[in-house]
């Protein structure tokens, strides 16, 4: 018999994506982590030229040096970030960023402090790295905003890294800019590396979004282009790490995937040089479904917070039946343990779905599943 290596028998296969293998074709998905709206007409276009164009070879490892040009920009431009082109690597995805920042940092023993809940992949990339996760909460009381005070208790001569998602997925919190800046000063008074993972900073809503990475250089900044464009199946993202992390991010990078799809590169040039209308249009959007689902779920007596982020709620349903029956009258939604301990008696909804789609939903649950 041949048995897999001990690291990957200790973590499991996504719950999430398992939800979606026993969905039934009608029923409405609320438990999707994808935008659902089509990739922008002008990013199709460079992705087609490009093929055109036989622009279908390796890139340098990094990254096209156009697109981490376009890319500097943006970290001056959005987040106050001062880099430069060596600082940037284009990855497969927001993703690959994080599995390079485990493998590349977290040894055996180092502790990484994770909020709790939060996307399950941070569990299993600092589990696969041998790293030890220390759950910090983010409370309800609290909007789910992760608080500088509850981190700064956690940290230990053993601590490695903090992870920060802000907006954040499962909750949608979008932390406050006191709680960013505190935690990038613990990371530079301790020495600690903040690995800081932006994806959903564009769809927040009526507040703004801060990035540690102006504050400190021990920050290693993840964003990409699933979101804010509807890219997910194009696999692209990046990262902006010092020139000392930098070095060793690049070599998992380059045993890892060389470099990041040709084609992909094009489309993220385009999406971040070309006009962003169609980014707040979908957000103006994801802003009227946001206010539509919490309160619908808050009449129905689900108490949600108002998220100011990302696309998903997590309201609190304590009935521990509540997917299962949701799912069987018709409305995937994936149970909050799947994001940590605190994410028990939650439910994650997504409103990356149409409408009319969330408004059926929340009838459907309102008939069938509270007054069923
Ligand atoms: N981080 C978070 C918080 C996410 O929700 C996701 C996607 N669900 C990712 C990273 C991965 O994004 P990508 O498609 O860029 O790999």
């Amino acid at each position: 018999m041949i048995n897999p290596a001990k690291r990957t028998k200790s973590i499991e296969l996504s719950q999430v994506r398992k939800m979606f293998e026993i969905t039934n074709p009608d029923a409405i998905n609320l438990g999707i982590g994808e935008p659902d709206f089509d990739v922008p007409e002008n990013i199709k276009q460079a992705m087609k030229d490009s093929i055109d164009d036989n622009e279908t070879h390796y890139t340098p490892n990094k990254g096209y040096i156009e697109l981490r040009e376009e890319i500097v920009k943006k970290f001056k431009n959005d987040n106050g970030i001062k880099t430069n082109t060596d600082n940037i690597i284009v990855t497969v995805g927001a993703s690959e960023a994080l599995f390079m920042c485990a493998q590349a940092f977290i040894d055996k023993g180092d502790e990484v402090i994770l909020p709790n809940p939060s996307f399950l992949s941070y569990e299993a990339c600092i589990n696969l790295a041998g790293g030890t996760i220390v759950p910090v909460d983010c409370k309800m009381e609290n909007e789910f905003k992760l608080k500088a005070d509850d981190v700064a208790e956690k940290i230990t001569k053993d601590t490695k890294a903090i992870m920060l998602n802000s907006p954040s997925n499962p909750t949608g919190a979008v932390m406050e800019k006191e709680d960013i800046k505190a935690i990038a000063d613990l990371s530079n008074d301790n020495d600690i590396l903040v690995i800081s993972d932006e994806i959903y900073e564009k769809i927040i809503y009526n507040k703004k979004h801060y990035s540690p990475g102006k504050y400190s250089d021990n920050v290693i900044t993840l964003n990409g282009f699933s979101k804010a464009y509807a890219m997910t199946g194009l696999r692209i993202g990046y990262l902006n790490a010092n020139e000392t992390f930098n070095e060793e991010l690049l070599k998992i990078h380059q045993y890892n995937s060389a470099c990041a799809s040709s084609t992909s590169q094009r489309g993220a040039y385009a999406a971040l040089s070309g006009p962003q209308d169609e980014v707040t249009k979908m957000v103006a959007e994801f802003e009227k479904r946001r206010d539509l689902i919490v309160s619908r779920l808050n009449e129905m007596g689900y108490e949600t917070v108002n998220a100011e982020g990302a696309f998903y709620v997590f309201p609190k349903i304590e009935d521990k039946d509540f997917v299962t029956k949701a799912a069987k009258a018709g409305v995937i939604t994936v149970p909050g343990e799947a994001f940590g301990s605190n994410g028990i008696g939650h439910v994650r909804m997504s409103y990356a779905n149409s409408y009319e789609n969330i408004e059926k939903a929340m009838n459907i649950l309102e008939e069938r599943v509270v007054n069923g």
